[in-house]
């Protein structure tokens, strides 16, 4: 379910006339509903609401600042990977008691940070990491709570690239040498072992790999829990699925009930990481139409938008449904819709049926509110996008399109 629809064949986001929009802020532009974001929050949340849980929304999905702020007045919490996605979720006013924090190379520097704010809990991927948090915490003085992200090895059937939760992936500890860490823990200064964790992989549209994560996590728990190790806080992660094209993902209240099931008798608080299923369906990237080129194998659209601003078709192959901001009648062919960076791998869609489209006319990719902007960089020293968050008729920037002048503030050149 999102709020961008037709009416009298112009799309809108919310109350909001796309066209109009981008007259004021340009394009290309990610444009994120509001209400969209505060539904699937709200869907995920309370598909949870009969048992403690404390839902963590993932940072990296979509970073604004704005964003994190909204969840976090919906009583969310976050799932961090980094010092700066800690400092964005301080700045948007997330509680540290509702702070998880994930990732294989967690530095120094940034494991102090989260001592210092004192963090709920750890999520640890190495037993070196678990003897540099318990080092770090002791000579602060603090407590780290952790937990140790084990590695189920379960498929979940996704693209590899995102796929975590197996042998091979570099994720988390093994759940055979699970028992171990945990007992070194226990021995540990400066750290309060309160929590098991995994996370499987991203955009799964089946639930029987989290329950088979979930039933090899249990047994794990309940063998801790005859060694004197009480786990308060079980952390099930993310990976949630959404539909871009065909896929028919489980709903969060399925999701929420095949979870329930195998928790039976189980008393301990559930973390969720949802990500994707949060914020994907809540966004898309609006981009204008520079040219159309043909050549005898192909139809080419070239549009202001590109690899830079949305990599997840280069990167995963991933589908992105594309339409026209304002529609009408016209044939359909079949193009390649390209951006503007010298990559031949630079394409938002290939071989897809679409309108004809003419030079100058907006086109909605769909479905970018996840790990679009997020993970948008300035290739080809191009500027990053705006952010525009709408609110029924109204809208907010929420992140400046950058300007030429950003591109090279941190640069300077050596006087010889
Ligand atoms: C990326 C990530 C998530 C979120 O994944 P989604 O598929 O977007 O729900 C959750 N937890 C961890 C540790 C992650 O790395």
């Amino acid at each position: 379910m999102h709020h961008f629809h037709y009416e009298r064949g112009r799309l809108c986001c919310e109350e909001l006339d796309i066209e109009s929009l981008v007259r004021k802020v340009g394009t290309p532009v990610y444009v994120y509903s509001r209400a969209t974001l505060t539904h699937h929050f709200a869907v995920f949340d309370g598909a949870f609401s009969h048992i403690p849980h404390l839902t963590c929304y993932s940072v990296k999905a979509n970073s604004n600042v704005a964003v994190l702020a909204l969840f976090g007045a919906l009583g969310g919490g976050v799932d961090i990977v980094s010092g700066g996605e800690l400092f964005r979720a301080r700045r948007a006013g997330i509680e540290p008691k509702k702070i998880v924090y994930s990732g294989v190379g967690k530095t120094r520097e940034e494991i102090d940070y989260a001592l210092s704010e004192d963090i709920l809990m750890f999520n640890i991927e190495s037993r070196q990491e678990l003897e540099a948090i318990s080092q770090r915490a002791q000579a602060l003085g603090r407590t780290a709570r952790i937990a140790l992200r084990v590695n189920p090895d379960v498929d979940p059937k996704t693209h590899p690239y995102i796929t975590t939760g197996m042998e091979k992936n570099k994720f988390g500890i093994r759940v055979d040498e699970a028992v171990e860490n945990y007992r070194h823990a226990m021995t540990l200064p400066g750290v309060d072992v309160v929590g098991i964790d995994c996370h499987i992989g991203s955009q799964l549209t089946d639930t029987a790999p989290f329950v088979d994560a979930l039933k090899r996590l249990r047994a794990l728990m309940e063998r801790l829990r005859e060694l004197g190790v009480s786990i308060r806080y079980l952390d099930l992660g993310g990976g949630l699925g959404i539909t871009y094209a065909d896929e028919e993902p489980p709903h969060p209240t399925e999701y929420a009930e095949a979870i329930l099931k195998e928790m039976e008798g189980l008393s301990c608080t559930l973390i969720f990481e949802p990500g994707r299923v949060i914020v994907g369906n809540a966004g898309i990237l609006v981009t204008r139409v520079l040219y159309t080129k043909e050549t005898p194998t192909k139809h080419f659209v070239i549009v202001d938008a590109g690899m830079n601003d949305l990599i997840r078709p280069s990167l995963y192959g991933a589908y992105h449904h594309i339409q026209p901001v304002v529609l009408g009648q016209r044939e359909t062919r079949t193009v390649d819709v390209v951006g503007p960076i010298c990559e031949s791998g630079d394409f938002l869609a290939r071989e897809r049926p679409l309108p004809q489209v003419e030079p100058g006319e907006l086109l909605a990719v769909m479905s970018a509110g996840a790990y679009g902007f997020s993970m948008a960089s300035n290739y080809n020293s191009r500027p990053r996008p705006a952010e525009v968050l709408v609110d029924g008729a109204r809208y907010h920037v929420i992140r400046h399109r950058e300007t030429w002048e950003d591109l090279v503030r941190l640069e300077t050149v050596p006087q010889t």
